[in-house]
């Protein structure tokens, strides 16, 4: 007989009490702390070193190298929480999740003794740069290249809206060096220290409300020893391909965590302010676009759980698909909700005071990043349905 006591549709005790203390704890920070920090430009490394301190920050790395030994559902809760409290941490998408995962699946032993505690414990941040001005989205027409020079390797190249290189003490580079039986350039990972000589960055004015900036990276002739490349140099690929479902589920709890914190907003403030006889939610016009978007965004959190679970029980084939989908259910839910937040609060959605109007881009920044709406679309129209590819 099923024993519904263990139901997959539901988190077990263990996960749901993480989310409460990690919302505990985001909450002593609150969303006016995060803006006031992310205008005056300083940054958030206060909470960052407090969840790596309480262990939620590498809670998905293996233990032996300093994380909590749990999985992508359990760092993917983290980051939720902490955006529902008005705390999005972009860099939790970045480091323990997709420079943490592909290192501890494929790094050396001496990498991963290298480069994970740091990553678990708040004081080495990873970066990740894949993207790069001209191939964009087309990340197959990468051109940071990577060539021997006897014992070292040269990278040199450039790459855009890189997250939080000011904050990281590395940045795994995505790059490219030439097959010896092809001559073909494959996709190489590299982790290239931040202080490196020749590597070098600016910031892009960006329009998010946030401490964590985008930056422009240049990569000139930088040299780095032998085992700064991560893994196997025949397994690029593979490697990179690890990191990408872990990138989507982290990505859709980041939007559904925003998603939450706006409804919760709008839905406090619809219950306050009255203009005709009753307050201004008793009008469906009004509830009806939050209710809407809270069913959407529980949609979504509920794929988000099937493409961790997936994820965390090794069928990466399947987790594939469930984390395209959740990641893009994910991000129309936080820009429907922030959009609907925005129209409760009237005139008082557009002020600084209120703070609704400055989550609008960072909602619909997640159509954009890390992998487009339109891509996923391509993505499901052609595995999901077997129609032919578009691009
Ligand atoms: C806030 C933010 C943070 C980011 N952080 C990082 C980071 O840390 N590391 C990193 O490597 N990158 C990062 N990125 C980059 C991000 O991954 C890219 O912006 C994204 O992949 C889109 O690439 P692009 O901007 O070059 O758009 P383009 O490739 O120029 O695309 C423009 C538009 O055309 C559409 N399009 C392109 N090709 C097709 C097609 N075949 N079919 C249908 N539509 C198509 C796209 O969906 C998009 O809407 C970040 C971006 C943002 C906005």
């Amino acid at each position: 007989m099923t024993d519904f006591t263990e139901s997959t549709f539901t988190e077990s005790e263990e996960r749901q009490e993480l989310r409460r203390q990690v919302a505990k704890l985001a909450k002593g920070y609150g969303r006016d702390w995060f803006v006031e920090r992310a205008r005056s430009g300083e940054k958030t490394t206060e909470l960052w070193l407090e969840i790596a301190k309480a262990g939620y920050l590498g809670i998905n790395i293996p233990e032996e190298y300093g994380g909590g030994g749990g999985g992508i559902g359990d760092v993917a809760a983290v980051c939720e929480e902490l955006a529902a409290q008005g705390c999005p941490l972009l860099m939790m998408v970045v480091s323990p999740a997709i420079c943490g995962t592909v290192i501890a699946r494929y790094g050396t032993e001496e990498q991963k003794q290298q480069w994970l505690p740091g990553i678990c414990d708040g004081t080495a941040t990873m970066a990740f740069a894949i993207t790069e001005p001209d191939a964009g989205t087309n990340s197959h027409n990468i051109t940071t290249t990577a060539r021997r020079d006897g014992d070292e390797w040269v990278l040199k190249g450039q790459k855009i809206y890189i997250s939080g290189v000011d904050e990281a003490a590395n940045v795994l580079v995505v790059a490219r060096t030439e097959d010896a039986r092809t001559g073909k350039l494959k996709p190489c990972l590299f982790v290239v220290p931040t202080d490196a000589a020749g590597f070098d960055y600016t910031a892009i004015p960006m329009e998010i409300v946030s401490p964590e900036k985008q930056f422009q990276v240049f990569i000139d002739d930088v040299r780095l020893p032998r085992e700064a490349l991560v893994g196997d140099e025949d397994g690029g690929l593979v490697q990179l391909f690890a990191g990408l479902n872990p990138e989507r589920i982290m990505a859709a709890s980041f939007s559904t965590g925003l998603a939450r914190h706006a409804i919760a907003k709008a839905s406090a403030y619809a219950k306050e302010r009255t203009v005709f006889r009753a307050p201004i939610g008793s009008h469906q016009a009004i509830a009806h676009p939050l209710a809407m978007a809270h069913i959407e965004n529980e949609l979504a959190r509920l794929m988000t759980q099937k493409a961790s679970a997936l994820v965390d029980a090794g069928d990466e084939m399947a987790a594939g698909e469930a984390a395209n989908m959740a990641k893009y259910a994910a991000a129309e839910a936080a820009v429907h909700a922030v959009d609907a937040a925005v129209q409760t609060h009237g005139g008082n959605g557009i002020t600084q005071e209120y703070g609704m109007a400055g989550l609008l881009v960072a909602a619909r920044a997640g159509r954009i990043a890390p992998v487009s709406r339109e891509m996923i679309l391509n993505f499901v129209a052609m595995h999901s349905l077997g129609l032919p590819k578009s691009y």
